[in-house]
C-alpha cells in the first residue's frame, strides 16, 4: 500500500452493514493492498475479510491485528471499491456480501470445527473404559482428527452433538476451530524448456535426445504434451534437468470453457446507418461518461455495431465489458467476438465450473483480456480502464437477480460506466419503458437502426383468434388449421419453423377425475406440471416431484386428467402431425446439461432440425437465417401476471419471437394465436409499432404512479410458520405506518402498500407476505427504509421470519 498506514478498513463476509478497522503488523505492511483478502479475528472466530483501503488513525480501543494476508495479488482492482460501496448503499446489502457475490465462487475461506482425541481419550480407548458408541467415536479419532459431520459418516449413524459435548466435558476429546482450505485454486502444469547453453558431454539415450529435440522445436512444452510424443518422457526429465540440459517450471493453465474452435472473420463494411451509430458512440471515448440507448429492430446489425465500437475502444487501450442476458446468448456472442478478436476475449457466467470461472477471473485481473463477455454477474468483472460497457437486450428481465442479493446488472452498468468515466451502450429491439423514458428525459442519448441490414422486410404477422377454436378438442385446439397449413408449406420449401410457448412440460394442469382437485405441490401453492419423458409431475418453483402414476392425495383416484399444455405436449403433437420432420425442443428441461444448448443451436444452424419448439429461451437474440415461420402458440400467458409490467413483458416477448422470422434472404411470417386479439400489447406487436405500445403504456404508468414515475422498494417477508409470518408482517406494516407519521416529508411523499399475502402464498414451504414502499423521490425512499432497519430495528434475518429487501423489484408475486 503506497500510503503505508498501519490500519486498514475491512469488509467482512457476514451480514453486517459496518466495515471494521484492523491493525497490520509491521512485516505485513509492505504487502497489504486493497483487493486482497485477509484472515481476521472476529469475536471468537477467524473469518475472511476484504481489504478496502487504509484508514489513518483510530481512536478505537483494542484494535486487533490481522492474522494473515491470503492473496498474493489483489482479487479486484481498487477502482472497484467505490462501485461496491455504491451497490451496498443502493441495494441496502452488506458490503462484504456484495464483494463475496462479486468474486468467483469457491475462493472464500470458511471456518470449520474439527474434533481431536485427547490423551485421556486415548487411555480410555486402550482400557476400553468408554460406552460402546463413545468407544467407536474414540476409535475413529485415534487415527486422525475429524470434522464433526464426518464422524457420523464414518460410523454410518447419527452422532448427536450433545454426546460430543459430553465427551468434551469429560476430557476425552476436544474441538478446534480450523480454516477450510479454499476449493478453487489456479491449476498449474509442469513445463520444460531448453536453455541455449547446455551441450551434452556424453552420449544420450534415444528418448533423451528426442526430448531435447522436441523442447528445442517447441520452445516450451508441457510435460503432459511431451508424454504424448515420448511416452517415457516423465522418467527422463529430472536427470536432464540435473545435467543442466533442460529446465522445468510450473505455469498456470486455463481451462477452456467451450472448446469449440472458431475461424477468424473479416469485419463487413458497415451500412451508413451503422457507421453513424458507431461514430456517435466512439467519438466520446475517453472523454468521460455518457449513456446511449440503441433501438434497432431485430436483425438491424446491432451486434456488428458492438464489435466495431469494441475494436475502436481496445485500439485506445481501454477495455470493454459486454453483458448479455442469458448464458445461452453468451456462447453466441462469444463465437462472433472470438472470430473477430481472437484470444483476448474472456467469458464469465454461472454456467462455467468454479475452476473455469476462477481462471477467467485471474486472466482478467492480470489484464490479459481487454474484452469480457458475460451474463449478469459479469458486471463485477475485475477490469480496469474501462472504456465501454455494452448491455445487449437491455430490456431483458434476466438482468435482475432474484435470489440472495437482489440487484439489476443493467442499472449497475450505468453506475459503473459513470464511475469509470466510460460509455454505456444499451441496445435492444424492444427497449424497456424505463430506458425510453430516460431518453425522453435526456439522461440517455438516442441512437437507432431502423432497417434490417439487407433491408429485409419485417415478418408479416397473422393473428389467429383462439376464442373461435375453444370448442375444438385435442390437437386442433392449439395447433390450429392455419398454423398447421403454414408449417406444412414451410417444410415443403425446406425451410425451418420455430414454435413458441412460454410454458414447459406436458400438461400444466393435471386434475383428478374423481374429485376435481388439481394436483398441487406439497411445498408450494401451485399446480404440478406433468413431464412425460421423466414420468413425473414436477413443481416449477421448488422442484418437488411425484411419479406420474401417483394417485390423488384427496380421494385416492388414479384417474388424473391432463389438462393444459406445455412445450413437451406441443412436441408430441407436432411429431404426430409431421412424422417426417426433425423436431427439437429447447427449454429449461432440455438444456440443463452443459453443452446441450450449444448442440441444439448447432443442429439448428446446420439444418439438422426442421422444427424447433421452445420457451422464452428461443425468443432471445439468436440469428437463424433459414427460419421463415414462427408460430406463437398462445400469446397471452404473460398477460395475466399480477404485475404492472405484464403488458411490457408480453409486448417484448412477442416482438422478439416474431423477430426470429425471416432474418435471411427469404421473407418471414408469423402466426400469432391469442385469446385477446384486441389487447394493445398484442396489436402493437402485430403492427411492429413500438411507439404505439409505449405511448399507451407510459400513460398508464403515469396515471397509477408506477415506475418510471416512482421508485419502489419491496419487503419480501417469509417464514415456515404461517401465523408467525402473518403476525410479523402486520407488525412491520405498523412500524412503517408509524414512521411515516413522524415526518411530514414521509407523510406527503411515501406510499405504503400492504402488507398483503403474496400472490404465490407459499413457495418451498415458506409462507410469503409482501409490503411495497413507493415514492417519487429515490433519496427519500432510501432514507425511509434505512431508518426502518438502522434506527427502528427492523430485523432482517430473524429466527422464524426473514425479510428480504428488493430495491426496484421486478418479480412481485
Ligand atoms: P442484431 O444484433 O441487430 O440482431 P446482427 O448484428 O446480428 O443484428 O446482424 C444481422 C446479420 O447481418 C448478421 O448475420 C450479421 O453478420 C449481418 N450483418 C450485420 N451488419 C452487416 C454489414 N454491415 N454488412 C454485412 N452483413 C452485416
Ligand atoms: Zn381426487
Ligand atoms: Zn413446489
Amino acid at each position: 500500500m503506497t500510503d503505508n498506514y498501519p490500519y486498514i478498513e475491512v469488509a467482512v463476509t457476514l451480514p453486517v452493514f459496518n466495515t471494521y478497522t484492523y491493525a497490520v503488523p509491521e512485516p505485513l505492511q509492505e504487502i497489504i493492498a486493497p483487493g486482497k483478502r485477509v484472515l481476521i479475528p472476529f469475536g471468537k472466530r477467524k473469518i475472511t475479510g476484504y481489504v478496502l483501503g487504509s484508514t489513518k488513525n483510530s481512536d478505537i480501543q483494542g484494535i486487533k491485528n490481522i492474522i494473515e494476508i491470503l492473496d498474493e495479488i489483489p482479487l479486484f482492482p481498487s477502482s472497484m471499491i467505490p462501485f461496491f460501496k455504491w451497490i451496498s448503499d443502493y441495494y441496502i446489502h452488506p458490503m462484504g456480501e456484495v464483494i463475496k457475490e462479486a468474486l468467483p465462487g469457491g475462493i472464500n475461506l470458511n471456518e470449520c470445527i474439527s474434533v481431536h482425541i485427547t490423551e485421556c481419550g486415548t487411555q480410555w480407548l486402550d482400557q476400553k473404559k468408554a460406552a460402546p458408541l463413545e468407544n467407536d467415536i474414540l476409535c475413529v479419532l485415534s487415527s486422525d482428527a475429524c470434522r464433526l459431520q464426518d464422524i457420523s459418516k464414518k460410523l454410518n449413524r447419527k452422532v448427536p452433538n450433545s454426546l460430543i459435548c459430553k465427551m468434551e466435558k469429560n476430557g476425552l476429546l476436544c474441538r478446534k476451530r480450523e480454516i477450510n482450505k479454499p476449493v478453487t485454486r489456479q491449476k498449474m502444469q509442469r513445463y520444460i524448456t531448453r536453455p541455449e547453453t547446455g551441450i551434452p558431454d556424453e552420449k544420450l539415450s534415444v528418448p533423451k535426445q528426442k526430448i531435447l529435440e522436441t523442447a528445442a522445436e517447441y520452445g516450451e512444452i508441457s510435460v503432459s504434451e511431451l508424454k504424448k510424443i515420448i511416452p517415457t518422457a516423465a522418467s527422463h526429465i529430472r536427470k536432464l534437468e540435473q545435467n543442466g540440459l533442460i529446465s522445468i517450471f510450473s505455469k498456470p493453465v486455463y481451462r477452456d470453457p467451450f472448446g469449440e474452435s472458431v475461424s477468424p472473420d473479416h469485419p463487413p463494411k458497415l451500412t451508413l446507418d451503422q457507421q453513424h451509430v458507431v461514430s456517435n458512440v466512439v467519438k466520446n471515448l475517453g472523454n468521460g461518461f455518457s449513456a446511449f440507448l440503441l433501438a434497432g429492430v431485430t436483425g438491424s446489425g446491432k451486434t456488428e455495431v458492438y464489435m466495431h465500437a469494441t475494436a475502436q475502444t481496445i485500439k485506445k487501450k481501454l477495455s470493454v465489458l459486454v453483458l448479455v442476458p442469458e448464458i445461452a446468448l453468451v456462447s453466441e456472442i462469444e463465437r462472433r467476438f472470438r472470430a473477430r478478436f481472437g484470444e483476448c476475449v474472456a467469458v464469465l457466467h454461472s454456467g462455467l465450473s468454479a475452476g473455469e470461472r476462477f481462471d477467467q477471473w485471474i486472466r482478467i485481473s492480470n489484464r490479459q483480456c481487454p474484452i469480457v463477455i458475460g451474463a449478469r454477474s459479469a458486471i463485477f468483472a475485475p477490469l480496469t480502464n474501462i472504456g465501454l460497457i455494452i448491455v445487449d437486450e437491455e430490456h431483458d428481465t434476466s438482468y435482475k437477480q432474484e435470489s440472495r442479493f437482489r440487484y439489476n446488472a443493467r442499472d449497475m452498468a450505468i453506475i459503473r460506466a459513470r464511475q469509470e468515466g466510460a460509455i454505456a451502450l444499451l441496445g435492444s429491439a424492444t427497449p424497456s419503458v424505463q430506458s425510453v423514458h430516460n431518453v425522453a428525459n435526456k439522461k440517455f442519448n438516442e441512437l437507432s437502426l431502423q432497417n434490417r441490414v439487407f433491408l429485409q422486410t419485417l415478418p408479416d404477422i397473422h393473428v389467429v383468434d383462439l376464442r373461435k377454436h375453444k370448442d375444438y378438442r385435442g390437437t386442433r385446439r392449439f395447433i390450429t388449421i392455419d398454423l398447421q397449413k403454414a408449417i406444412k408449406e414451410t417444410l415443403d420449401r425446406k425451410e425451418q419453423v420455430l414454435l413458441f410457448l412460454n410454458r414447459r412440460g406436458f400438461a400444466s394442469y393435471p386434475v383428478c377425475a374423481g374429485c376435481g382437485e388439481a394436483l398441487k405441490c406439497r411445498n408450494c401453492d401451485i399446480t404440478l406440471t406433468l413431464h412425460q419423458k421423466d414420468k413425473a409431475y414436477k413443481c416449477h418453483l421448488c422442484g418437488y416431484s411425484l411419479p406420474s402414476v401417483a394417485a390423488c392425495s384427496n380421494c385416492g383416484s388414479t384417474s388424473i386428467k391432463r389438462l393444459g399444455m406445455g412445450t413437451e405436449k406441443i412436441e408430441t403433437t407436432i411429431k404426430g402431425l409431421f412424422p417426417q420432420a426433425r423436431v427439437a425442443r429447447m427449454d429449461r428441461d432440455t438444456v440443463t446439461r452443459k453443452g446441450a444448448l450449444v448442440k441444439l443451436l448447432k443442429g439448428l444452424r446446420n439444418h439438422e432440425t426442421d422444427i424447433l419448439i421452445g420457451t422464452q429461451m428461443v425468443a432471445k437474440g439468436h440469428d437463424f437465417p433459414n427460419i421463415t415461420l414462427v408460430g406463437i402458440i398462445c400469446a397471452d400467458l404473460s398477460l395475466s401476471f399480477p404485475d404492472f409490467r405484464a403488458g411490457e413483458l408480453t409486448f417484448q416477448v412477442l416482438a422478439q419471437v416474431a423477430g426470429r422470422a425471416g432474418r435471411g434472404n427469404r421473407p418471414g411470417r408469423v402466426i400469432l394465436q391469442t385469446y385477446n386479439p384486441e389487447h394493445f400489447s398484442i396489436t402493437a406487436a402485430t403492427d411492429h409499432d413500438f411507439m404505439k405500445f409505449y405511448n399507451q403504456e407510459i400513460s398508464f404508468r403515469k396515471t397509477f404512479k408506477y415506475p418510471p414515475f416512482s421508485r419502489m422498494i419491496q419487503l419480501k417477508i417469509s417464514g415456515r410458520d404461517r401465523e408467525k409470518t402473518r403476525q410479523q408482517s402486520l407488525d412491520i406494516g405498523k412500524m412503517c405506518n408509524s414512521l411515516k407519521k413522524e415526518n411530514s416529508d414521509y407523510e406527503q411523499w411515501i406510499d405504503i402498500l400492504g402488507p398483503i399475502e403474496a400472490p404465490l402464498t407459499r413457495v418451498a414451504n415458506r409462507f410469503r407476505w409482501q409490503l411495497l414502499i413507493k415514492s417519487q423521490g429515490v433519496d427519500l425512499l432510501h432514507r425511509f427504509v434505512r431508518t426502518l432497519i438502522f434506527e427502528n430495528g427492523l430485523h432482517l434475518s430473524g429466527h422464524h421470519v426473514k425479510v428480504a429487501i428488493d430495491v426496484d423489484p421486478f418479480f412481485m408475486m
